[in-house]
C-alpha cells in the first residue's frame, strides 16, 4: 500500500447567498495577495534606500503583519473565514519563493518573473481551506465549508465519499475554484493505494491528441471527438471569429467574451471526460503508452486556436495517464519534445523540414508514404517506445540530446517514474 495525493473535483450548485460568499472569498484572497505583494515591494524599496527594515517573504511573516493591520486595511475581514487571507498569502509567498529559487538556479523551465498585482476578473477565481469544517457530508450530495456553509454539488461525490467511509483516504484541503460562471471544489485527499508492478501486458501503444479527433493511436484506431465536444468546438471557432471583429472595450464585446470562456469551460469539461475513458483503457490493457512532451513554454505564446486546443488536451492526456499508468502498473513514456513525431516518416526515417498545421497528411519525399498525419506520428512514437524498450530504461532518460543527427531510435527518452504522482488539482 502506498499513500498518494490525489484531488477530487466537484462542480456545484450554490445558491445566490452562497454565490456571493464564495465570490467574497476569493476577492479577499486576492486583496490581501496584492497588499502582501505591495508591503513587499514598499519594504524592498526602503531597504534599498539603506533603512534596516525586515522584508515579510514567508507564510508566516506574511501573516504576522496580515494581523497587525487587519482592522485598518480590511475592516470588513470578519466577513470571510480567515482561511481566505491565509490563502492569498500562501499564494504570494509561494510566488515570491518561485522567483528567489529562479534567480538561484534551483528553478526548470522559463525565468519566473516578480510577483505581479491580481487584477479582478483577469485573475483565477481561487480560495484554498485547509482547517475547520471541511467535509463530504454521507448524503452525497452536499460538500461543507468553513464559514460558507453546506453546499450542494452538482454531481454525486461517490466515489470519494467511499473512500472516506471505508477509512482510505483523508481530506487535506479544499479548493474553490470560479471558471466563467461555474463554481467548482477539489478536495485534496490522501488516499491509500495498492500499486501493482506491471499490468501483465508488454504491448506498446502510441498516442497522439488532437482538434479534429479526440486521439490517434498506433494501432491505426482513431478515437473520435464525442458529439457534443465536435459542437463546442464548433461553436468556440465561431466565437472566436466573432470576438475579432467586436470593438475594444465594447459591451458586445464583452457579452461575447463571456460566452466564449462559457463554451471554451464546456469545451474542456467533455474533453476532459472523454480523455478519462480512454486513458483508463489505456493504462489498463497496454503495457507502455508513449505520448510526446509539452512545449509549455510554446503554449504560452501561442495563440493559434488549433494549436492551443491540442496542446491543452496534450496535457490533460499526461496529467491523466501519469497517476493511472501508476494505479495500473502500466509505464508511461513521453517522448522527449525535440523528437519530430509529426515531420518524422514512420516507414523510412526521412525527417520533413517543416509540416505546417493546417497539413493533415503527411507525404514523405524519400520514400513516397501517404499517411494521416496524427497516425504517422502516433506511429513514430510507439517506434521509439519499442527501441527504448529494447535498450533498457534506466539508461534513456538523458535530456535535450543533439535533436538533429539522431536517427530514430536513438532519441532522448524521458521515463516517467511509475511510482504515483501528485495529482495536481
Ligand atoms: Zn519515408
Amino acid at each position: 500500500m502506498t499513500t498518494v495525493t490525489q484531488a477530487y473535483r466537484f462542480a456545484l450548485d450554490p445558491t445566490p447567498r452562497q454565490r456571493r460568499a464564495l465570490a467574497s472569498h476569493c476577492g479577499a484572497a486576492r486583496v490581501v495577495y496584492n497588499w502582501g505583494l505591495g508591503l513587499v515591494e514598499a519594504r524592498l524599496q526602503q531597504r534599498r534606500a539603506g533603512e534596516e527594515v525586515e522584508v515579510p517573504w514567508t507564510l508566516p511573516a506574511l501573516r504576522r503583519e496580515w494581523n497587525r493591520v487587519k482592522g485598518e486595511v480590511a475592516p470588513w475581514w470578519a466577513e470571510n473565514s480567515k482561511e481566505a487571507y491565509s490563502s492569498g498569502l500562501d499564494g504570494l509567498a509561494r510566488a515570491l519563493k518561485n522567483w528567489t529559487d529562479s534567480r538561484a538556479g534551483r528553478h526548470k523551465g522559463r525565468p519566473v518573473r516578480f510577483p505581479r498585482r491580481k487584477r479582478k476578473g483577469r485573475c483565477r477565481d481561487a480560495c484554498r481551506f485547509t482547517t475547520g469544517a471541511i467535509k463530504v457530508l454521507p448524503d452525497r450530495q452536499h460538500v461543507q465549508l468553513p464559514r460558507i456553509g453546506i453546499l450542494k454539488s452538482h454531481e454525486s461525490t461517490r466515489k470519494l465519499a467511499r473512500r472516506l467511509e471505508q477509512g482510505s483516504a483523508r481530506i487535506l484541503a479544499a479548493t474553490i475554484t470560479r471558471t466563467a460562471d461555474r463554481w467548482y471544489v477539489s478536495f485534496t485527499v490522501e488516499v491509500q493505494r495498492a500499486i501493482p508492478q506491471g499490468n501483465g501486458h508488454d504491448t506498446v501503444i502510441g498516442v497522439d491528441v488532437g482538434v479534429r479527433h479526440l486521439a490517434t493511436l498506433s494501432t491505426e484506431a482513431t478515437v473520435p471527438n464525442p458529439r457534443a465536444l465536435q459542437r463546442s468546438l464548433r461553436k468556440l471557432r465561431r466565437l472566436n471569429r466573432q470576438l475579432t471583429r467586436r470593438k475594444l472595450g465594447s459591451k458586445r464585446r464583452r457579452i461575447t467574451r463571456d460566452k466564449l470562456a462559457r463554451v471554451h469551460a464546456r469545451a474542456a469539461n467533455l474533453r476532459r471526460d472523454a480523455l478519462h475513458k480512454l486513458t483508463t483503457t489505456l493504462a489498463i490493457d497496454y503495457g507502455t503508452i508513449v505520448i510526446e512532451e509539452l512545449n509549455l513554454a510554446g503554449m504560452v505564446r501561442n495563440r493559434h486556436l488549433a494549436r492551443a486546443l491540442s496542446d491543452v488536451g496534450l496535457a490533460e492526456l499526461r496529467r491523466q495517464l501519469t497517476y493511472k499508468t501508476g494505479w495500473y502498473g502500466s509505464r508511461l513514456v513521453v517522448a522527449d519534445r525535440f523528437y519530430p513525431s509529426s515531420k518524422t516518416c514512420s516507414a523510412c526515417g526521412w525527417v520533413k523540414a517543416k509540416l505546417t498545421l493546417a497539413e493533415h497528411t503527411f507525404t514523405c519525399e524519400a520514400c513516397g508514404l501517404r499517411l494521416d498525419r496524427d497516425l504517422n506520428a502516433a506511429r513514430n512514437l510507439a517506434t521509439l517506445a519499442q527501441h527504448v524498450a529494447q535498450s533498457g530504461w534506466e539508461t534513456q532518460n538523458a535530456r535535450g540530446a543533439d535533436r538533429k543527427t539522431h536517427p530514430a531510435g536513438q532519441v532522448a527518452v524521458k521515463r516517467e517514474p511509475s511510482s504515483p504522482l501528485l495529482q495536481r488539482a
